[in-house]
């Protein structure tokens, strides 16, 4: 990937090679080398990042591939075909109309009051519930 990186640095250090340049020389000549050998270290560093990044995308898209797999065991492929992937939806059925409803996961657990899409009443979770149990409790 930073072959070009790499060429450059030796086309520099060919230069000053050519030139005669040697760190003995003069105060310039000694930081132009040193300079050159610094770029000659960060090309060698960021190789190696890459050599490693690379090996981490390769990792991580083993681990994407197997992490399918169990979604696919677990929830079936042919899940949420229609939907958003990258949306999780609720679904409810209206106390209303008993229509069948969906919800994106994150208002469902946020908003307190919602709306039933079909017949425009509000749909409360498992409120009814409570209201039970008191029942019972008073008997
Ligand atoms: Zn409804």
């Amino acid at each position: 990937m930073n072959n070009n990186l790499g060429e450059k640095v030796s086309y520099i250090k060919g230069l000053a090679e050519g030139l005669g340049l040697h760190k003995e020389d003069t105060k310039e000549a000694r930081i132009l080398m040193n300079i050159i050998e610094l770029l000659e270290d960060i090309v060698d560093a960021i190789n190696e990042l890459e050599t490693s990044q690379a090996e981490q995308d390769d990792y991580l898209d083993a681990l994407n591939e197997d992490l399918t797999d169990i979604q696919n065991d677990i929830y079936g492929e042919d899940e949420g075909e229609d939907m958003d992937e990258d949306a999780h939806y609720v679904e409810v059925v209206c106390p209303h109309c008993q229509e069948t409803v969906y919800f994106e996961e994150e208002a469902f657990e946020e908003e307190d009051d919602l709306a039933c899409p079909n017949c425009g009443k509000l749909i409360y979770q498992e409120e009814d519930d409570d209201e039970y149990d008191q029942d019972e409790n008073e008997e």
